[in-house]
């Protein structure tokens, strides 16, 4: 098998006029924690119901396990976990009743592991779906999605629904058993603090496009963050190497910056500026100035 779980090339994907997905690329490794993020609208759901094989390439080729999804849809969906955006489970079962359907469809199921993430879960077995709570859905879902320990675990705004405290334990514990036993995970989300702490790559899509994929360390690291004195006051941010979003006015300028800094530096050497701070940007300030930055560039256009 290849080392990658999931290769995605030149992906492209139409609906009418709308162009969802245009030839993306990317590819999520063995036992890597992948989150997909981009804002509303941005394809992420395209994306992944691609891998999942519910829609066909239109351009390009999508291999999960080295198979067409579209295909072979027992031998690629037989070993994913996977919780839709909408938590579409049948809504005329009990919780009991939802646990015991699933299981006949996965010879793998574990009853302990089932029990043990329901009653993490706190949920109870005589509960009827429709009267969930958005958050026990998530939660029921994740449950149906997790217990027969899928070597993929596929998790559209896994989070969704839950309120913060709940949601930093329950998705750091799913990740961390995963991860621990060497399976992958992709997952979308639109929480970048979030992504941050558990991912070790990511991909960043707007408007179908792949912006970024790189692994997180390396993002972190590609970027920082300024803040400048001009001798003067600049009426408008002047073009700099790699400066990708700026703020400020006057002689006081934060920017957010990508790549080489030694250019960066010489130009504002050559203007008189000076560095008065560098910081780390988080990954949602990185999120922001790359889609400000592509923003700008399409405006252009
Ligand atoms: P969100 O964060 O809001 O869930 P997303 O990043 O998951 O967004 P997608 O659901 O993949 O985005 O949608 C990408 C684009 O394709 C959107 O403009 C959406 O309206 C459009 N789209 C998605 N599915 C369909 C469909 N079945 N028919 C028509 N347009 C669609």
């Amino acid at each position: 098998m290849s080392e990658h779980v999931i290769e995605i090339s030149n992906l492209s994907r139409r609906f009418g006029k709308k162009q969802a997905l245009s030839d993306v690329s990317l590819s999520v490794p063995e036992g890597c924690v992948f989150g997909l993020v981009g804002e509303n609208g941005a394809g992420k759901t395209t994306l992944l119901k691609h891998v999942l094989g519910f829609l066909k390439p239109q351009q390009g080729s999508v291999r999960v396990f080295g198979l067409d999804p579209v295909a072979d849809p027992p031998g690629v969906l037989g070993r994913i976990g996977h919780l839709s955006e909408n938590r579409d489970l049948p809504a005329w079962m009990t919780v009991r009743e939802l646990i015991e359907f699933t299981r006949a469809f996965y010879p793998k199921w574990d009853p302990v592991y089932a029990e043990e993430l329901r009653m993490m879960f706190e949920l109870s077995l005589n509960q009827k779906v429709p009267t969930l709570s958005r958050g026990q859905l998530a939660r029921a879902g994740l449950l149906v999605a997790l217990a027969h320990r899928p070597p993929l675990l596929v998790l559209d705004e896994p989070s969704s629904g839950l309120d913060p405290v709940v949601r930093k334990d329950i998705l750091d514990a799913i990740i961390r058993t995963v991860v621990e036993e060497g399976r992958t995970v992709l997952f979308s989300s639109h929480l970048l603090d979030e992504v941050q702490r558990v991912s070790d790559r990511i991909a960043i899509l707007d408007q179908g496009k792949l912006l970024l994929t790189s692994p997180l360390d390396e993002v972190l690291v590609s970027h920082y963050q300024l803040t400048i004195r001009f001798l003067e006051p600049q009426p408008f941010f002047p073009q700099l190497t790699g400066a990708l979003m700026w703020s400020g006015s006057g002689r006081e300028w934060k920017i957010v910056c990508n790549g080489q800094k030694q250019e960066l530096e010489s130009e504002l050497e050559l203007m008189e500026a000076e560095i008065l701070d560098q910081t780390a940007p988080t990954l949602e300030e990185i999120f922001v100035a790359r889609m400000k930055s592509a923003q700008r560039a399409s405006a252009q256009e």
